[in-house]
Protein backbone atom coordinates (compact mmCIF):
# COMPACT_ATOMS: atom_id res chain seq x y z
CA UNK A 1 0.00 0.00 0.00
CA UNK A 2 0.92 3.61 -0.61
CA UNK A 3 2.50 5.15 3.06
CA UNK A 4 -0.32 7.77 2.42
CA UNK A 5 -3.10 5.36 2.09
CA UNK A 6 -2.06 3.58 5.21
CA UNK A 7 -1.74 7.16 7.04
CA UNK A 8 -5.41 8.22 5.86
CA UNK A 9 -6.72 4.45 7.04
CA UNK A 10 -5.36 4.22 10.65
CA UNK A 11 -7.66 6.84 12.14
CA UNK A 12 -10.53 5.22 10.96
CA UNK A 13 -9.30 1.75 12.44
CA UNK A 14 -8.70 3.55 16.08
CA UNK A 15 -10.66 6.81 17.20
CA UNK A 16 -12.52 7.46 14.22
CA UNK A 17 -14.51 4.42 14.36
CA UNK A 18 -17.62 5.19 14.26
CA UNK A 19 -20.71 3.78 11.79
CA UNK A 20 -21.34 6.12 9.36
CA UNK A 21 -24.87 5.08 9.58
CA UNK A 22 -25.33 6.15 12.68
CA UNK A 23 -26.90 9.34 14.26
CA UNK A 24 -24.44 11.15 16.65
CA UNK A 25 -21.32 12.91 16.31
CA UNK A 26 -18.34 10.19 15.35
CA UNK A 27 -21.46 8.89 12.67
CA UNK A 28 -21.19 12.07 11.07
CA UNK A 29 -17.47 12.21 11.09
CA UNK A 30 -17.10 8.93 10.04
CA UNK A 31 -19.88 9.59 6.97
CA UNK A 32 -18.37 12.87 6.35
CA UNK A 33 -15.19 10.79 5.56
CA UNK A 34 -16.60 8.45 3.08
CA UNK A 35 -18.73 11.76 1.26
CA UNK A 36 -15.36 13.16 0.97
CA UNK A 37 -13.44 9.94 -0.57
CA UNK A 38 -16.76 9.74 -3.06
CA UNK A 39 -16.09 13.52 -4.06
CA UNK A 40 -12.26 12.33 -4.71
CA UNK A 41 -13.31 9.10 -6.61
CA UNK A 42 -15.55 10.79 -8.66
CA UNK A 43 -13.56 13.56 -9.53
CA UNK A 44 -10.74 10.98 -10.84
CA UNK A 45 -13.19 8.95 -12.65
CA UNK A 46 -14.51 12.21 -14.28
CA UNK A 47 -18.23 11.29 -12.90
CA UNK A 48 -20.40 12.79 -10.01
CA UNK A 49 -20.65 11.64 -6.75
CA UNK A 50 -23.97 10.09 -6.88
CA UNK A 51 -22.71 7.96 -9.60
CA UNK A 52 -20.05 6.61 -7.19
CA UNK A 53 -20.89 2.90 -5.09
CA UNK A 54 -18.45 1.65 -3.10
CA UNK A 55 -18.37 -2.03 -2.78
CA UNK A 56 -15.92 -4.94 -1.40
CA UNK A 57 -13.75 -5.79 -4.22
CA UNK A 58 -13.45 -5.79 -7.89
CA UNK A 59 -14.91 -9.30 -8.29
CA UNK A 60 -17.89 -7.31 -6.10
CA UNK A 61 -18.16 -4.76 -8.38
CA UNK A 62 -18.44 -6.74 -12.12
CA UNK A 63 -20.47 -8.83 -10.61
CA UNK A 64 -22.79 -6.52 -9.39
CA UNK A 65 -22.42 -4.84 -12.82
CA UNK A 66 -23.40 -8.20 -14.90
CA UNK A 67 -25.84 -9.72 -12.64
CA UNK A 68 -27.33 -6.11 -11.71
CA UNK A 69 -28.10 -5.37 -15.38
CA UNK A 70 -29.73 -8.63 -16.55
CA UNK A 71 -31.75 -8.83 -12.91
CA UNK A 72 -33.78 -5.54 -14.39
CA UNK A 73 -34.65 -6.87 -18.44
CA UNK A 74 -33.48 -10.90 -17.89
CA UNK A 75 -31.41 -10.96 -20.94
CA UNK A 76 -28.46 -11.93 -22.75
CA UNK A 77 -25.07 -10.82 -21.32
CA UNK A 78 -22.01 -10.55 -23.77
CA UNK A 79 -18.19 -10.42 -23.24
CA UNK A 80 -15.22 -11.21 -24.89
CA UNK A 81 -13.49 -14.18 -24.25
CA UNK A 82 -10.31 -12.76 -22.39
CA UNK A 83 -12.23 -11.17 -19.57
CA UNK A 84 -11.02 -11.53 -15.84
CA UNK A 85 -13.13 -14.65 -14.60
CA UNK A 86 -15.02 -12.02 -12.53
CA UNK A 87 -16.52 -11.14 -15.78
CA UNK A 88 -16.16 -14.14 -17.59
CA UNK A 89 -17.61 -16.75 -15.26
CA UNK A 90 -20.70 -14.04 -14.44
CA UNK A 91 -21.42 -13.79 -18.44
CA UNK A 92 -21.01 -17.49 -18.81
CA UNK A 93 -23.09 -18.58 -15.34
CA UNK A 94 -25.96 -16.78 -16.99
CA UNK A 95 -25.93 -18.36 -20.60
CA UNK A 96 -24.16 -15.19 -21.92
CA UNK A 97 -22.10 -15.35 -25.09
CA UNK A 98 -18.46 -15.01 -25.42
CA UNK A 99 -16.87 -13.43 -28.35
CA UNK A 100 -13.53 -13.46 -29.84
CA UNK A 101 -10.54 -11.41 -29.24
CA UNK A 102 -7.55 -10.98 -31.50
CA UNK A 103 -3.89 -11.69 -31.08
CA UNK A 104 -3.07 -9.13 -28.50
CA UNK A 105 -6.48 -10.39 -26.30
CA UNK A 106 -8.31 -7.38 -27.63
CA UNK A 107 -12.24 -7.80 -28.22
CA UNK A 108 -12.69 -8.58 -31.90
CA UNK A 109 -14.75 -5.76 -32.89
CA UNK A 110 -16.74 -7.54 -35.81
CA UNK A 111 -17.27 -10.69 -33.54
CA UNK A 112 -18.91 -8.30 -30.88
CA UNK A 113 -21.21 -6.78 -33.42
CA UNK A 114 -21.87 -10.49 -34.16
CA UNK A 115 -23.02 -11.19 -31.28
CA UNK A 116 -25.53 -8.21 -30.53
CA UNK A 117 -29.50 -7.62 -30.62
CA UNK A 118 -32.03 -6.59 -29.05
CA UNK A 119 -32.32 -9.01 -26.54
CA UNK A 120 -28.87 -8.12 -25.28
CA UNK A 121 -28.96 -6.33 -21.63
CA UNK A 122 -25.60 -6.03 -20.60
CA UNK A 123 -21.96 -6.11 -22.77
CA UNK A 124 -18.63 -6.12 -20.15
CA UNK A 125 -15.64 -5.47 -22.19
CA UNK A 126 -12.39 -4.63 -20.09
CA UNK A 127 -10.42 -1.54 -20.22
CA UNK A 128 -6.82 -3.22 -19.74
CA UNK A 129 -6.20 -7.09 -19.50
CA UNK A 130 -4.80 -8.25 -16.28
CA UNK A 131 -2.34 -10.69 -18.17
CA UNK A 132 -0.77 -9.45 -20.63
CA UNK A 133 -1.67 -5.69 -20.65
CA UNK A 134 -3.27 -5.14 -24.08
CA UNK A 135 -5.96 -1.76 -23.84
CA UNK A 136 -9.05 -2.11 -25.73
CA UNK A 137 -10.41 0.95 -27.55
CA UNK A 138 -13.94 1.78 -25.86
CA UNK A 139 -14.48 4.51 -28.09
CA UNK A 140 -14.67 1.82 -30.59
CA UNK A 141 -16.49 -0.46 -28.41
CA UNK A 142 -19.14 1.55 -27.35
CA UNK A 143 -20.06 2.65 -31.12
CA UNK A 144 -20.63 -0.97 -31.51
CA UNK A 145 -22.30 -1.64 -28.76
CA UNK A 146 -24.75 1.54 -29.10
CA UNK A 147 -25.30 0.33 -32.93
CA UNK A 148 -25.96 -3.26 -32.19
CA UNK A 149 -27.89 -3.43 -28.98
CA UNK A 150 -29.77 -0.78 -28.12
CA UNK A 151 -31.27 -2.46 -24.90
CA UNK A 152 -27.66 -2.93 -23.41
CA UNK A 153 -25.51 -0.82 -20.91
CA UNK A 154 -21.83 -1.17 -21.59
CA UNK A 155 -19.76 -2.50 -18.38
CA UNK A 156 -16.44 -2.26 -18.39
CA UNK A 157 -14.40 -3.88 -15.71
CA UNK A 158 -11.44 -1.24 -15.40
CA UNK A 159 -9.54 -2.83 -12.52
CA UNK A 160 -5.91 -2.40 -13.95
CA UNK A 161 -6.35 0.61 -15.35
CA UNK A 162 -6.22 3.07 -13.54
CA UNK A 163 -2.54 3.62 -13.12
CA UNK A 164 -1.76 3.57 -16.99
CA UNK A 165 -5.08 5.37 -18.56
CA UNK A 166 -7.20 8.53 -17.56
CA UNK A 167 -10.80 7.06 -16.68
CA UNK A 168 -11.98 10.67 -17.42
CA UNK A 169 -11.37 9.35 -21.10
CA UNK A 170 -13.17 5.76 -20.13
CA UNK A 171 -16.05 7.24 -18.56
CA UNK A 172 -18.01 8.99 -21.29
CA UNK A 173 -18.49 5.93 -23.12
CA UNK A 174 -19.53 3.41 -21.11
CA UNK A 175 -22.60 3.31 -17.95
CA UNK A 176 -20.82 1.00 -15.71
CA UNK A 177 -17.20 1.05 -14.44
CA UNK A 178 -15.22 -1.54 -12.05
CA UNK A 179 -12.07 -0.36 -9.47
CA UNK A 180 -10.47 -2.21 -6.91
CA UNK A 181 -8.55 -0.36 -4.08
CA UNK A 182 -5.18 -2.92 -4.57
CA UNK A 183 -4.62 -1.95 -7.72
CA UNK A 184 -3.24 1.49 -7.05
CA UNK A 185 -2.01 0.77 -3.74
CA UNK A 186 -5.01 0.86 -1.62
CA UNK A 187 -6.26 -1.90 0.68
CA UNK A 188 -7.70 -5.00 -0.69
CA UNK A 189 -11.50 -5.75 -0.03
CA UNK A 190 -12.53 -2.48 -1.20
CA UNK A 191 -13.99 -1.50 -4.62
CA UNK A 192 -15.67 1.40 -6.58
CA UNK A 193 -18.53 0.45 -9.17
CA UNK A 194 -19.61 3.72 -10.92
CA UNK A 195 -23.38 3.84 -12.00
CA UNK A 196 -24.01 6.13 -14.44
CA UNK A 197 -27.20 8.32 -13.35
CA UNK A 198 -30.62 6.82 -15.30
CA UNK A 199 -28.98 3.10 -15.42
CA UNK A 200 -31.16 0.94 -13.28
CA UNK A 201 -29.29 -2.22 -12.13
CA UNK A 202 -30.45 -4.55 -9.11
CA UNK A 203 -28.85 -4.38 -5.83
CA UNK A 204 -26.63 -7.69 -5.63
CA UNK A 205 -26.20 -7.07 -1.92
CA UNK A 206 -29.70 -6.04 -0.12
CA UNK A 207 -29.96 -5.48 3.88
CA UNK A 208 -29.77 -1.67 5.27
CA UNK A 209 -30.28 0.17 2.25
CA UNK A 210 -26.25 1.88 2.03
CA UNK A 211 -25.11 3.47 -0.65
CA UNK A 212 -28.49 4.62 -1.96
CA UNK A 213 -30.22 0.89 -1.65
CA UNK A 214 -27.34 -0.03 -4.38
CA UNK A 215 -25.42 -1.79 -2.26
CA UNK A 216 -25.84 -2.61 1.24
CA UNK A 217 -23.40 -3.32 4.16
CA UNK A 218 -21.93 -1.43 7.03
CA UNK A 219 -19.61 1.16 4.78
CA UNK A 220 -16.10 -0.09 5.44
CA UNK A 221 -14.93 3.53 6.15
CA UNK A 222 -10.89 2.95 6.51
CA UNK A 223 -10.72 0.94 3.34
CA UNK A 224 -12.95 4.01 1.39
CA UNK A 225 -10.47 6.76 2.75
CA UNK A 226 -7.60 4.88 2.42
CA UNK A 227 -8.65 3.65 -1.43
CA UNK A 228 -9.84 7.48 -2.35
CA UNK A 229 -5.91 8.55 -1.12
CA UNK A 230 -4.41 5.88 -3.30
CA UNK A 231 -6.37 6.86 -6.52
CA UNK A 232 -5.97 10.63 -6.19
CA UNK A 233 -2.01 10.02 -5.78
CA UNK A 234 -1.92 7.26 -8.45
CA UNK A 235 -3.79 9.98 -10.49
CA UNK A 236 -1.57 12.61 -10.07
CA UNK A 237 1.31 10.75 -10.73
CA UNK A 238 0.04 8.45 -13.99
CA UNK A 239 1.75 10.57 -16.88
CA UNK A 240 5.20 10.68 -15.13
CA UNK A 241 4.88 7.13 -13.71
CA UNK A 242 4.05 5.88 -16.99
CA UNK A 243 6.99 7.31 -19.03
CA UNK A 244 9.27 5.99 -16.14
CA UNK A 245 8.09 2.83 -16.24
CA UNK A 246 7.74 2.08 -19.78
CA UNK A 247 11.24 3.14 -20.34
CA UNK A 248 11.84 -0.09 -17.32
CA UNK A 249 10.05 -2.26 -18.77
CA UNK A 250 11.64 -2.22 -22.28
CA UNK A 251 14.49 -2.63 -20.54
CA UNK A 252 13.64 -5.75 -19.25
CA UNK A 253 11.91 -7.42 -22.48
CA UNK A 254 14.40 -5.45 -24.20
CA UNK A 255 17.12 -7.10 -22.26
CA UNK A 256 15.60 -10.91 -22.07
CA UNK A 257 15.52 -10.62 -25.70
CA UNK A 258 18.49 -9.83 -26.08
CA UNK A 259 20.04 -12.56 -23.97
CA UNK A 260 18.31 -15.66 -24.82
CA UNK A 261 17.20 -17.42 -27.95
CA UNK A 262 13.44 -18.93 -28.18
CA UNK A 263 11.70 -16.02 -26.53
CA UNK A 264 8.84 -14.24 -27.75
CA UNK A 265 7.15 -10.86 -26.57
CA UNK A 266 3.40 -11.61 -25.85
CA UNK A 267 1.83 -8.26 -26.95
CA UNK A 268 3.76 -5.95 -28.38
CA UNK A 269 4.70 -2.46 -26.31
CA UNK A 270 2.37 -0.06 -28.01
CA UNK A 271 -0.54 -2.06 -27.71
CA UNK A 272 0.21 -3.03 -23.67
CA UNK A 273 0.45 -0.38 -20.73
CA UNK A 274 4.00 0.80 -19.60
CA UNK A 275 3.74 -1.66 -16.37
CA UNK A 276 3.32 -5.15 -17.77
CA UNK A 277 5.70 -7.52 -19.27
CA UNK A 278 4.61 -10.11 -20.64
CA UNK A 279 6.79 -12.99 -22.33
CA UNK A 280 6.41 -16.49 -23.76
CA UNK A 281 9.38 -18.64 -23.25
CA UNK A 282 10.32 -21.61 -25.38
CA UNK A 283 11.89 -24.83 -23.24
CA UNK A 284 11.19 -24.18 -20.29
CA UNK A 285 7.88 -24.68 -18.08
CA UNK A 286 6.58 -21.26 -16.14
CA UNK A 287 6.23 -23.66 -12.86
CA UNK A 288 10.01 -24.69 -12.70
CA UNK A 289 10.89 -20.98 -13.75
CA UNK A 290 8.58 -19.36 -11.37
CA UNK A 291 10.29 -21.93 -8.89
CA UNK A 292 13.87 -21.14 -9.47
CA UNK A 293 12.95 -16.89 -9.49
CA UNK A 294 11.23 -17.48 -6.31
CA UNK A 295 14.60 -18.89 -5.09
CA UNK A 296 16.24 -15.80 -6.35
CA UNK A 297 13.76 -13.36 -4.82
CA UNK A 298 11.79 -12.31 -7.79
CA UNK A 299 8.17 -12.40 -7.73
CA UNK A 300 6.32 -13.53 -10.82
CA UNK A 301 3.60 -15.07 -12.23
CA UNK A 302 2.53 -17.14 -15.32
CA UNK A 303 -1.40 -16.28 -15.89
CA UNK A 304 -3.38 -14.76 -13.41
CA UNK A 305 -2.34 -14.49 -9.63
CA UNK A 306 -6.44 -15.24 -8.73
CA UNK A 307 -6.59 -19.24 -9.14
CA UNK A 308 -5.28 -20.92 -5.98
CA UNK A 309 -1.45 -20.64 -7.82
CA UNK A 310 -2.74 -23.39 -9.56
CA UNK A 311 -0.98 -23.52 -13.26
CA UNK A 312 -3.76 -24.20 -15.35
CA UNK A 313 -3.17 -23.13 -18.75
CA UNK A 314 -4.09 -19.20 -19.49
CA UNK A 315 -7.43 -18.59 -21.02
CA UNK A 316 -6.53 -15.55 -22.20
CA UNK A 317 -3.57 -16.76 -24.18
CA UNK A 318 -5.70 -20.02 -25.58
CA UNK A 319 -8.41 -17.16 -26.58
CA UNK A 320 -5.08 -15.23 -28.36
CA UNK A 321 -4.48 -18.49 -30.48
CA UNK A 322 -1.03 -18.77 -28.50
CA UNK A 323 -0.40 -22.52 -29.37
CA UNK A 324 -0.20 -24.49 -25.65
CA UNK A 325 4.10 -25.36 -26.38
CA UNK A 326 4.16 -21.28 -25.80
CA UNK A 327 1.70 -21.35 -23.53
CA UNK A 328 3.34 -23.50 -21.12
CA UNK A 329 6.19 -21.10 -20.50
CA UNK A 330 4.48 -17.67 -20.38
CA UNK A 331 6.36 -15.42 -18.03
CA UNK A 332 3.98 -12.24 -16.13
CA UNK A 333 5.82 -9.88 -14.73
CA UNK A 334 4.14 -6.39 -13.11
CA UNK A 335 6.29 -2.69 -12.37
CA UNK A 336 4.51 -0.88 -10.40
CA UNK A 337 4.87 2.47 -8.12
CA UNK A 338 7.87 0.80 -6.29
CA UNK A 339 9.54 -0.60 -9.15
CA UNK A 340 13.16 0.76 -9.60
CA UNK A 341 16.12 0.29 -11.97
CA UNK A 342 18.05 -1.91 -9.75
CA UNK A 343 15.18 -4.31 -9.51
CA UNK A 344 15.02 -4.89 -12.90
CA UNK A 345 18.33 -5.80 -13.08
CA UNK A 346 18.01 -8.03 -10.10
CA UNK A 347 15.29 -9.43 -12.37
CA UNK A 348 16.83 -10.22 -15.73
CA UNK A 349 19.84 -11.43 -14.30
CA UNK A 350 17.98 -13.70 -12.78
CA UNK A 351 15.51 -15.05 -15.55
CA UNK A 352 18.20 -15.43 -17.97
CA UNK A 353 19.89 -17.29 -15.16
CA UNK A 354 16.78 -19.29 -14.47
CA UNK A 355 15.70 -20.06 -18.08
CA UNK A 356 19.69 -21.09 -18.94
CA UNK A 357 19.76 -23.39 -15.50
CA UNK A 358 16.29 -25.19 -17.01
CA UNK A 359 17.24 -25.52 -20.01
CA UNK A 360 20.84 -27.02 -19.61
CA UNK A 361 18.75 -29.09 -16.76
CA UNK A 362 16.30 -29.99 -19.79
CA UNK A 363 19.34 -31.53 -22.17
CA UNK A 364 21.25 -33.36 -19.47
CA UNK A 365 17.28 -35.12 -18.96
CA UNK A 366 16.82 -35.89 -22.26
CA UNK A 367 19.85 -37.33 -23.58
CA UNK A 368 20.36 -39.60 -20.48
CA UNK A 369 16.17 -40.76 -21.13
CA UNK A 370 17.45 -41.17 -24.87
CA UNK A 371 20.36 -43.27 -23.91
CA UNK A 372 18.71 -47.60 -24.61
CA UNK A 373 21.42 -48.48 -21.77
CA UNK A 374 20.50 -45.53 -19.72
CA UNK A 375 21.09 -47.66 -16.24
CA UNK A 376 24.36 -49.33 -17.78
CA UNK A 377 25.44 -45.61 -17.82
CA UNK A 378 24.72 -44.82 -14.74
CA UNK A 379 26.22 -48.21 -13.66
CA UNK A 380 22.75 -49.80 -11.75
CA UNK A 381 21.13 -52.48 -12.48
CA UNK A 382 17.79 -51.96 -14.84
CA UNK A 383 14.47 -51.88 -12.59
CA UNK A 384 11.47 -52.60 -14.10
CA UNK A 385 8.75 -49.39 -13.74
CA UNK A 386 6.61 -49.71 -10.55
N1 LIG B 1 -10.74 -7.62 -12.76
C1 LIG B 1 -9.44 -7.59 -13.09
C2 LIG B 1 -9.06 -7.16 -14.47
C3 LIG B 1 -8.47 -7.95 -12.14
O1 LIG B 1 -7.18 -7.93 -12.48
C4 LIG B 1 -8.88 -8.35 -10.86
C5 LIG B 1 -7.90 -8.80 -9.85
O2 LIG B 1 -6.82 -9.24 -10.14
C6 LIG B 1 -10.25 -8.35 -10.56
C7 LIG B 1 -11.15 -7.99 -11.54
C8 LIG B 1 -10.75 -8.74 -9.22
O3 LIG B 1 -10.53 -7.72 -8.27
P1 LIG B 1 -10.53 -8.08 -6.73
O4 LIG B 1 -9.28 -8.83 -6.47
O5 LIG B 1 -10.57 -6.76 -6.03
O6 LIG B 1 -11.74 -8.88 -6.45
Amino acid sequence: MRPAAVATMLPFLTERFANPSGAHRFARDARRAVDEARDQVAAVIGCRPGEVVFTGCGTESDNAAITGALATGGRRAVCPAAEHHAVLHVVEHHGGTVVAVDAAARVQLDALAGALGDDVGVVSVMAVNNEVGSVNDLAAVSAVVRAGAPNAVLHTDAVQAACWLDLRDLWPHVDLLSLSGHKFGGPKGVGVLAIRDGVSIDPLIIGGGQERERRSGTHNVAGIAALATALVATDEERVAETMRLAVLRDRLVGGLLAELDDVRETVPADAKVAGSAHVLIGGVESESLLYVLDEAGVCASAASACASGAMDPSHVLAAMGVERSWATGSLRLTLGATTTEGDVSIALDAIVDGVRTLRRRATTHAVLSDRPDRAAVEGQKPVSAP
